[in-house]
């Protein structure tokens, strides 16, 4: 079975998270399509959508069901508290540590929970190595399902359906938009996030780093390189 393809067709199926459960024992039961928990954040809700939630929101304040106030720390937690360098963090200990970057490859919910990052949007994560000969591209299709815990909330273009439909169409065209050139000899593999599944990117480590220490490393690993529009020490 391949999980890629060197060129994706326009209108080709991108990596599902299904094929990817063919090669990953953790994913065994991941659904075939991409189902998407009603819980998480769409981003493209309609608005009369996003009045419901308000509104639901106003009730359960109102008949004390919940704390307004906890509801404000949830957010802070994802807006300011956890962010990329959560992920920086993973990336890095894998670049120094072989016996952590299998572990992060095999099953990357328990490596990376080994930092203690866990939780909402990041229950079953896959994390996919590139390489000198392949690159790996996260995006969701349908929304913005994104891994939470070691990237904190999506930038807004990854929830732009220009992204969404266009990563999928012609991705080599989307990264060179972004400043980043995928050479053609450089296998592309798009990875389609679901509400059950969610990717994280392990960039490559940048020539020249071979001195610098773990939260050196960290600093170097942006939130970009870790869902894959751009390649370190590569492009902007
Ligand atoms: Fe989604």
């Amino acid at each position: 079975m391949s999980t890629s393809r060197r060129d994706i067709p326009a209108g080709a199926a991108v990596v599902t998270g299904a094929s990817v459960a063919t090669d990953s024992a953790q994913a065994e039961d991941s659904a075939s399509s991409h189902d998407h928990d009603p819980d998480h954040g769409h981003s493209d809700v309609p608005s009369d959508m996003a009045l419901r939630v308000k509104s639901l929101e106003s009730l359960l304040v109102e008949k004390g069901v919940v704390d307004p106030a906890a509801l404000d720390a949830v957010v802070d937690i994802y807006e300011n508290k956890v962010g990329p360098r959560n992920g920086s963090k993973v990336v890095a200990r894998a670049w120094i540590d072989p016996a952590f970057k299998a572990r992060l490859l095999e099953n990357g919910t328990s490596a990376i929970n080994e930092f203690g990052f866990a939780g909402w949007q990041g229950e079953d994560m896959v994390v996919v190595e590139n390489t000198p000969t392949v690159h790996n591209l996260v995006v969701c299709t349908l929304c913005s399902c994104y891994p939470w815990p070691v990237l904190g909330l999506p930038p807004t273009w990854y929830k732009s359906m220009a992204y969404r439909s266009r990563a999928i169409i012609d991705p080599r065209g989307v990264l060179r938009d972004m400043g980043t050139v995928v050479d053609e000899d450089i296998e592309l593999r798009v990875w389609d996030s679901t509400a059950q599944q969610r990717y994280l990117v392990l960039p490559e480590r940048p020539d020249g780093t071979e001195t610098l220490g773990e939260a050196e490393l960290a600093a170097l690993v942006t939130r970009d390189s870790m869902i894959g529009v751009t390649r370190l020490g590569v492009g902007r």
